[in-house]
């Protein structure tokens, strides 16, 4: 018999000849199956059962045109997708991301990725992802509108409430998702829980904006606290300045921890006097309302902004990667445990490439990889859609005591898979092999149960 490593080899090599030209999905999928082949040695039953080959391979992935007139009266036209993953738990769920960098290998791996995320957060939701190349970016309200209608209209065949429910993601916030839900209600004439992320007066969750950060912020302290230390005091480095940054910055002001660091794609802004508070309220206005630059802050408050650059080389102990996918390189992560980094929470989608994720883990760094660290946003969705569907909201105490629940419930899952693992230092949860486990087991039971579907 192969040994593990050419198993892993073979298998990534069959991927790849079938999915050609997706850098984006062989890498989230190798990370899987560099934890998933090793535990399944003695797993014969799904072995046999093909069940991570089927498992890679999306149900499907509908791919549409978004025709819309710009202001000045020009037609445009984006490419439109939905990826339906996987359903083997629960209707698919995941968010839509509008951005130029948006392709068909970008959303197989964020799809990819939900599925097991969705798994671990103990709610019953399939995984998927879809979005369009559409730019929102200096784009006006009026273009966004009917961009957000355009792209419904074909996509509102393909989802619902037990079939697909999508959610927001980069490019698609608060006004998005109301368009789109708008347009949806327009459409089939139905007002249900088929996307979230709503406004609250019309079926949102409350905590739902925030519950991506925050429940980063949950599973580090758990983290934490499992290896006998505390989020009080830390210097915290945050990248992005969007919906995830800004709630991790928040709700890491809250328990102590000092955020020096945001970002945006053209650079980075360092405070030492901590980004909390009004400045923090300052970011979110500019951000969300003014829709400005992350370098404006460094003009408002007198601090220093790094063009082109990420925030990695300033000294901290704990990293959150916030912004998307690939941001934190080998070399950044080595400065960063040069620098003594003692955690890294992954609050974006896979921002972390391959060499890093392997270089934190050999040094013993606290690695908390997005598939559970930033569970909390969809979890919240989950119960967005447990609300809608019972026709009650809950309080915000209420979300978020559940929420807390949940990310503890996830470290748990992650604890116990993650434990024994080799590719950590003694004492060390390796947190990739628990969440990719355990992630791994509860599709691939209910896959098993339904026979060769
Ligand atoms: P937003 O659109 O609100 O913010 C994205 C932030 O990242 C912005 O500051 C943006 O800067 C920056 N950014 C985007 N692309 C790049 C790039 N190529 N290089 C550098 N910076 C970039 O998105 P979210 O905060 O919602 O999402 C951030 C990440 O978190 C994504 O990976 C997303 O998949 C993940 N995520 C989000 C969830 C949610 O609930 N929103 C749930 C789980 C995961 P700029 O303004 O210049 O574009």
């Amino acid at each position: 018999m192969a040994s593990v490593e050419q198993q892993i080899e073979e298998f990534m090599g069959g991927l790849k000849r079938r999915n050609p030209d997706e850098p984006e999905f062989h890498q989230a999928v190798f990370e899987v199956a560099e934890s998933v082949i090793p535990f399944l040695q003695d797993q014969p039953q799904y072995l046999e059962a093909r069940i991570l080959e089927r498992m890679t391979e999306p149900d499907r992935a509908i791919l549409f045109r978004v025709a819309w007139v710009d202001d000045s009266g020009e037609i445009r036209a984006n490419k439109g997708y939905r990826v339906q993953f996987n359903n083997a738990i629960g209707p698919y769920k995941g968010g839509l991301r509008f951005h130029p960098t948006v392709t068909l290998s970008v959303l197989k791996f964020l799809g990819f990725e939900q599925t097991f995320k969705n798994s671990l957060t103990t709610l019953p939701m399939g995984g998927a992802k879809g979005g369009s190349d559409f730019n929102p970016h200096g784009r006006s309200d009026d273009e966004v509108l009917r961009f957000c209608q355009s792209f419904m209209t074909q996509l509102y065949r393909y989802i619902g409430s037990d079939v697909d429910v999508p959610a927001g993601d980069i490019g698609v916030g608060g006004r998005e998702i109301s368009y789109l839900f708008g347009q949806y209600k327009r459409i089939t004439h139905h007002f249900n829980g088929v996307i979230t992320g709503k406004g609250p007066s019309f079926g949102g969750s409350l905590i739902r904006t925030e519950a991506t950060g925050y429940g980063c912020v949950y599973f580090m302290k758990n983290v934490l606290e499992h290896h006998g230390e505390g989020l009080e005091g830390k210097t915290c480095l945050v990248s992005g300045a969007g919906n995830v940054a800004q709630y991790t910055a928040e709700k890491l002001a809250d328990e102590g921890a000092k955020v020096v660091t945001m970002s945006d794609s053209d650079g980075f802004v360092h405070d030492p006097e901590g980004i909390a508070g009004e400045r923090l309220e300052w970011i979110k206005e500019l951000k969300n309302k003014r829709r400005g630059r992350i370098s404006e802050y460094a003009d408002e408050f007198g601090c220093n902004y790094y063009e082109g650059e990420a925030p990695w080389r300033v000294p901290c102990d704990l990293a959150f990667p916030s912004a998307t996918q690939n941001e934190l390189s080998e070399d950044d992560a080595r400065t960063l445990i040069d620098n003594g980094v003692r955690a890294v929470g992954e609050g974006a989608n896979m921002p972390t490439e391959q060499g890093g994720v392997r270089a934190f883990r050999e040094a013993g760094v606290l690695f908390a990889p997005s598939k559970a660290a930033n569970a909390g946003g969809v979890a919240v969705s989950g119960l967005e859609q447990t609300q809608n569907a019972m026709r009650l909201t809950w309080t915000r105490d209420e979300v978020d005591r559940r929420l807390r629940e949940i990310m503890g419930k996830i470290h748990g899952t992650c604890v116990e898979h993650g434990e024994r693992s080799d590719k950590t230092p003694e004492g060390v949860v390796d947190y990739v092999a628990g969440a990719n486990i355990g992630g791994f087991i509860k599709v691939a039971d209910a896959m098993l149960a339904y026979g060769v579907v």
